[in-house]
């Protein structure tokens, strides 16, 4: 496993690690996934012959990290999340996506749950840590939680009654998010209740948490300003399912149009990651509401990616894991 790797070096510009959870307890399943070193992948698929026969083929995946089913939260925020973290205090734009099938961590990686300490709170908390550096102690730097969801393509509030928010484009191509309220947080409790705060308003009304959670991409923002003045951002996004982009042939045209919705942004920051990292002066943001929130962080010099993707192990799962490490593997 990744355990005993060496310390992350210095951050490149987009980053591409996989997560393995571990096997559902109590579910039968077989665990189809392994992760034989700290880079590589491997899923393991029966196949069946024409004589009925069965045999296994493997297919290995590289990627900058590889996380098996021991790693703590802690140990992928410090080889994804953290190493971003200095850029936004040098007036930069940090993104972290977690990415894949409904079920395989994504949410638990980034903490969204509170059932585990994740990326949201650890970026948080080294945040505050920085604020403390004398060098960057004279900045005056406040710093701001936002929190909000995109749903079938609309935008909404997660910290103020899932107000739904305008996206307006000016002239010079700048994004704005209408409205959206930032609150101002000085420590790691309170950016914990703005989570649970987003989190009640994210799925009151709703049928299930989950069964939400899943269709929807939610973006929980910490915001660096230096006298009212945008200073940083670091973004950590929880995307929809990858697995609800195919409900394209659902009978329920509600299901087949959020589906349609979910495969078109996950094409769309597919293209704008691969853009900014071949330094691509046209990005196509607009192909989507999430690349378009997304825009400032996609461009410039001073623009920072990860994305991890999350994968379950059992063989259940085979056919959405291939799906996700494919995607994953195309992102750079
Ligand atoms: P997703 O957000 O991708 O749909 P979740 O993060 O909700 O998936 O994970 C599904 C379930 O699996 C949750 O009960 C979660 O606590 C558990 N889980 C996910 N990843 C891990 C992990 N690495 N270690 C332990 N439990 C995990
Ligand atoms: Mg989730």
């Amino acid at each position: 496993g990744a355990q005993g790797g060496p310390e992350p070096g210095p951050p490149h510009r987009i980053r591409v690690c996989v997560r393995k959870r571990p096997l559902s307890p109590g579910l039968q399943d077989l665990d189809v996934v392994t992760v034989p070193g700290p880079h590589l992948v491997v899923v393991h698929e029966a196949r069946q012959r024409l004589d009925l026969s069965r045999y296994l083929q493997s297919q290995t995946f590289r990627f900058d990290q590889a996380f098996d089913a021991s790693a703590p939260n802690e140990l992928v925020y410090r080889h994804t999340a953290q190493p971003l973290v200095e850029g936004i205090f040098r007036g930069g734009k940090a993104t972290c996506f977690a990415y894949g099938q409904t079920g395989s961590g994504k949410t638990y990686t980034m903490g969204g749950d509170l059932s585990a300490k994740g990326i949201y709170a650890l970026v948080a908390q080294d945040v505050f840590r920085w604020l403390q550096e004398p060098s960057y102690d004279k900045l005056e730097l406040r710093v701001y939680g936002a929190f909000f969801e995109i749903y079938g393509g609309k935008v909404y509030d997660l910290l103020h009654w899932r107000n739904r928010l305008k996206v307006l484009e000016d002239g010079k191509q700048q994004i704005q998010v209408v409205g959206l309220q930032e609150a101002e947080v000085t420590c790691v409790e309170e950016v914990l209740k703005l989570i649970e705060l987003g989190n009640r308003c994210r799925t009151s009304g709703q049928t299930s948490v989950n069964a939400h959670s899943s269709r929807s991409h939610a973006i929980f923002q910490i915001i660096l300003r230096k006298r009212g003045a945008l200073h940083g951002k670091f973004s950590l996004i929880d995307l929809a399912g990858n697995e609800r982009g195919a409900d394209t042939c659902s009978a329920d045209r509600q299901t087949r149009l959020e589906g349609a919705e979910i495969n078109k942004s996950l094409l769309a920051l597919k293209e704008c990651i691969r853009a900014l990292g071949r330094n691509k002066t046209h990005t196509p943001f607009r192909a989507s509401k999430l690349t378009q929130v997304l825009r400032d962080s996609f461009i410039g010099e001073n623009s920072w990616t990860c994305m991890i993707a999350t994968i379950s192990p059992g063989m259940r799962s085979c056919e959405h894991t291939l799906n996700t490490l494919r995607y994953a593997n195309r992102v750079k």
